[in-house]
């Protein structure tokens, strides 16, 4: 399965020389849906994986259905003022502006195994601030993960010490 062919280039959006990979296509198309969970999950079947961390929004997208496959908890790493109890925050620049990433403090138990999920590494902002959370939880990072990755951002430069995987690669 060719899943290059179902993602969707919007250029200049959501500003000026920003090209966008837009995965809904992807998403509303069921074999490429269904094919990139499987992909995911055949990965991580016998790796003993204790919690999937999906990163708000598009992340949740990939993230709840593995850790369903998978058998696994889910967490969501979420955006400013959305968790209702308890959390810490971490603060991020990303490909077009600032942001920051929160978790509830209890989410993880110290040593647990995750998989950090999103749908695209750009300049890795993101998923770094969500794997310092992890970290100040005691998390075990087995990897960090990402349907797209655009290599030309060097995201991987700034998750340096982890594992980072993609699927798809610009
Ligand atoms: P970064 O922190 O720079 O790695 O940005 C990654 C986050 O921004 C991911 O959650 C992506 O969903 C989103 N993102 C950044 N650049 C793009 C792009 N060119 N196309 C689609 N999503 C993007």
């Amino acid at each position: 399965m060719d899943l290059d062919k179902l993602i969707r280039n919007v250029p200049d959006f959501p500003q000026k020389g920003i090209m966008f990979k837009d995965i809904t296509t992807l998403l509303s198309d069921a074999e490429g849906f269904a094919y990139a969970i499987d992909k995911m999950e055949e990965r991580y079947r016998d790796k003993k994986i204790d919690k999937i961390i999906g990163i708000e929004s598009r992340g949740f997208i990939f993230g709840a259905p593995l850790a369903y496959k998978l058998g696994c908890g889910f967490i969501p790493v979420r955006k400013p003022g959305k968790l209702p109890y308890e959390s810490i925050k971490e603060d991020y620049s990303l490909e077009y502006g600032k942001n920051t990433l929160e978790i509830h403090i209890d989410a993880l138990r110290e040593g647990e195994r995750v998989v950090i999920i999103d749908d695209l590494l750009a300049t890795g902002g993101t998923a770094k601030a969500a794997a310092n959370l992890i970290t100040r939880l005691k998390g075990d990072i087995v990897s960090i993960d990402f349907l797209v990755e655009l290599e030309f951002l060097n995201g991987r430069d700034k998750l340096k010490g982890y594992s980072v995987h993609s699927y798809l690669k610009y």
